[in-house]
């Protein structure tokens, strides 16, 4: 046996993979690196797709406090398992796994005894504190994978695994009901998407976003009502509408997020999915205390609810619109995405 593992490890070490990997803050590359192992509680993937998300910002422009380089970013990854290592049961080799941003729940922690795996807090954050999917290979924790519907190809379920995943999990564990009117607000990367999980989980949807244009995007994707934040005050037209039980804000843009409050019905939520600039959030007390309105946030989920997010886009038809980019030009789908101009997700594949 030992000579046998020895000789896979040598076997190994003359092998390589192409990665895309952060030297130092704003320099992304392409690099070759030896196929390593995985230990106990970890598999290898070979990676077939990764989703680009703006949160791979943090990894690329050195923002995520302590940070170490080089660091290979993506967390929205989606490959066929290739070694299962020791200690792991439950996954196969061969199997088509997902890998999102919760990279795998320790089990131990307080939160993990407590059944709160998102919260755990010995969790690798994928692309952050362990390589990500920005390669041809990946180490990942077994605890970290979700399993693929068959029917869902790979670029496409690469992008529910967080985009998905955060609109998906932000809407479910609402307090809003069947019939009552939610509100996504931004039709990007997540809103799109968010759009989609919202009609079929059979809410009254409302969309908001700048200008006419995406208009008819958002009532193909299902919502019944468009607001047009340069054209008309949304929270009038929400108040017009009767109020919103839940508005999901997936923006990243803190500053159109704070009027939004004026717009919840009695109890309603403002759930906070988006992230961007240093700007805080203003929460006028008014309405928190008047109508005890709140503001809450939400972030992706575990391994287990990246599943159930899959397992619903296959069930109703739901799917990102992507644009797909060889993995060789990741620097150039980064940036495509940093100046948000991709339409409305950018997915690396490497041709496996
Ligand atoms: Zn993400
Ligand atoms: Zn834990």
């Amino acid at each position: 046996m030992r000579s046998a593992k020895s000789k896979t490890e040598m076997a190994s070490m003359n092998r390589t993979y192409k990665a895309v990997q952060v030297t130092k803050p704003g320099k992304l590359e392409v690099v070759q690196r030896a196929i390593v192992e995985p230990v106990f509680g970890q598999v290898r993937i070979r990676v077939e797709a990764c989703g680009v998300c703006h949160t791979d910002a943090l990894t690329v422009e050195g923002g995520f406090p302590g940070l170490t380089f080089p660091r290979v970013p993506g967390h929205e990854v989606i490959g066929k398992i290739e070694v299962v290592g020791p200690g792991v049961s439950g996954w196969k080799e061969g199997q088509r796994v997902g890998v999102s941003y919760m990279g795998g729940h320790c089990g131990h922690c307080e939160w993990c005894r407590r059944g709160d795996f998102v919260n755990c807090l010995n969790q690798p954050i994928s692309g952050v504190h362990s390589d990500g999917g920005y390669a041809e290979m990946m180490i990942a924790q077994a605890s970290g994978l979700a399993a693929i519907p068959d029917d869902l190809l790979s670029t496409e379920a690469a992008p529910l695994l967080c985009a998905g995943l955060t609109t998906f999990n932000g809407l479910r564990n609402s307090k809003a009901r069947p019939g009552e009117l939610v509100v996504i607000q931004g039709v990007g990367g997540l809103g799109h998407l968010g759009i989609q999980f919202a009609r079929r989980m059979g809410f009254q949807v409302a969309a908001i976003a700048r200008g006419p244009e995406k208009e008819s995007l958002a009532k193909k994707l299902g919502a019944h009502h468009y607001i047009d934040s340069d054209a008309q005050d949304p929270v009038a037209a929400l108040q017009a509408l009767g109020g919103a039980r839940v508005i999901l804000a997936t923006a990243a843009n803190s500053k159109s997020m704070s009027p939004l409050l004026g717009g919840l019905a009695p109890r309603g939520q403002l759930i906070v999915a988006g992230a961007g600039g240093d700007e805080p959030i203003s929460v006028n007390p008014v309405p928190l205390l008047f109508g005890m309105r709140s503001v809450a946030g939400t972030m992706t989920g575990s391994s287990i609810d990246a599943e159930d997010a899959l397992s619903f886009s296959s069930l109703q038809g739901i799917r990102p619109m992507t644009e797909t980019v060889p993995l060789a030009d990741a620097v150039e789908a980064y940036g495509r995405m940093m100046r948000n101009e991709a339409r409305f997700r950018m997915v690396l594949v490497t041709g496996h």
